[in-house]
Order: structure tokens, then C-alpha cells, then sequence
């Protein structure tokens, strides 16, 4: 295969080098971090070990990692969710959207108040602080703007480090949405 110069390579930024900056943007989230979980609210406390509770039940024996959801809906009911593998792997599901999809289905109504996310790997108490893969948090977002109230995210970290994340929009910031599609948010 013959090789592109420079300048064939570069024609792109060439062509649009014309364009002018209209205004450069920052974005900034709001999370706190918490040394003990005596810190946090009894509710958070629950949630927090509702979801470490769970992750015992997750199917994971192609990665070994597990993981556990649980969701507070505003009418004091906990969902809660497992990561579920396949041996084809992407038919498999994180535990976050295993929880919110049931919750949703049996409680359409229901506004999402938080959802806790623990992980572990297998046979181990030791946990692993993870946030919510790219495709969670679409779906997730997707809730908080339906009901147009934030949906907190709380996350359990190494030696004892709690994260507390306000609002699914700091997770997922200029996210592709209802508005994306020219529909207006209901
Ligand atoms: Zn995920």
C-alpha cells in the first residue's frame, strides 16, 4: 500500500481550519468522599450494604467480578441487581441496569431517589470501588430526566472510602438524550 504524505493525511484539519472558536466551556461535578461509613445517612448506610449484600448472588463466572446494585425508590422500596455474564458476553448485563429496568417495570411510577454500586471479586469481602460503566449510566440518566429530579449514585471504595455522587448528570455530562431526537422531555 502506498503511503499518504503529510499533507494527504492532514487535508481534514486543512479544510476546516477556517472555523472559528466561539467559546470554550468547562464542566464541573460536585462529588464527596467520605473516610467512614458512619459518615453517611442510615438510608445510605442500608442502601450501601443492601448492594454488598447482592453482589454475593451476582453470575460472574467468566470475570470473577461482582457486582451488586441496589436502588431506593421514593416509596421506601430497595431494588436490588446483580451483573449477569453469558458465555456470549455481550448478552450479559451490569448490575446496575439489572435493578433499574425491574424496578422501573414493577414501579413505572416511582421516582429513583439513589442507587448504590458495590464490587468485589469473587470469594473475596475485599471490595473494589467501580462507578457505573458508559451504557449504566445512559440508562440511568434516562430516568433522572424523565423525573426530572436528581438520582443520587453512591459508591463504595477501597479502605473504607464512600463516594457520593449528587446527581446522574455529573456522571454523564453533554449526554445524548430525549432532546437528541427533537423530543421534548415529558
Ligand atoms: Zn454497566
Amino acid at each position: 500500500m502506498q503511503k499518504k504524505s503529510l499533507e494527504q493525511r492532514y487535508s481534514l484539519s486543512v479544510t476546516f481550519s477556517h472555523f472559528i472558536l466561539l467559546k470554550t466551556e468547562e464542566i464541573k461535578i460536585t462529588f464527596n468522599t467520605y473516610s467512614s461509613l458512619d459518615q453517611l445517612q442510615d438510608w445510605q448506610i442500608q442502601l450501601i450494604q443492601a448492594a454488598e449484600k447482592v453482589s454475593y448472588q451476582a453470575y460472574a463466572p467468566y470475570s470473577k467480578f461482582c457486582v451488586g446494585a441496589a436502588i431506593l425508590l421514593d416509596n421506601g422500596e430497595v431494588i436490588t441487581g446483580t451483573n449477569q455474564e453469558n458465555a456470549a458476553y455481550p448478552s450479559g448485563l451490569c448490575a446496575e441496569r439489572t435493578a433499574i429496568f425491574y424496578a422501573k417495570t414493577q414501579y413505572p411510577q416511582q421516582r429513583v431517589i439513589c442507587v448504590a454500586v458495590v464490587a468485589r471479586k469473587e470469594e473475596s469481602k475485599e471490595l473494589l470501588p467501580v462507578t457505573p460503566c458508559g451504557a449504566c449510566r445512559q440508562a440511568l440518566l434516562e430516568y433522572e430526566l424523565q423525573q426530572l429530579s436528581p438520582i443520587q449514585i453512591l459508591l463504595r471504595g477501597n479502605e473504607g472510602t464512600y463516594c457520593e455522587i449528587k446527581s446522574l448528570q455529573d456522571l454523564l455530562p453533554i449526554s445524548f438524550n430525549k432532546k437528541s431526537l427533537g423530543e421534548e422531555a415529558k
